[in-house]
């Protein structure tokens, strides 16, 4: 199984424990530190979303599980 990130860079994945790091979509930004969350099997999540500090785009950020 593989994740899909939107809104994120995926650092690193054990199962259904995701580890990744917030990124904004519009400009490139990616912050320095690293989120965990739990994606279900063949499910998506939604994670928190943020305002980006460099161009202010707000950013959605959800991850899907995929075959
Ligand atoms: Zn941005």
């Amino acid at each position: 199984m593989a994740i899909e990130v939107t809104g994120g860079v995926l650092v690193n994945e054990r199962g259904t424990v995701v580890t990744y790091r917030q990124k904004c979509e519009k400009c490139g930004y990616v912050y320095d530190y690293n989120k965990t969350t739990i994606v279900p099997a063949y499910s998506t999540r939604s994670a928190r979303n943020f305002t980006c500090p460099e161009c202010g785009n707000y950013q959605e950020v959800s991850m899907r599980h995929y075959k």
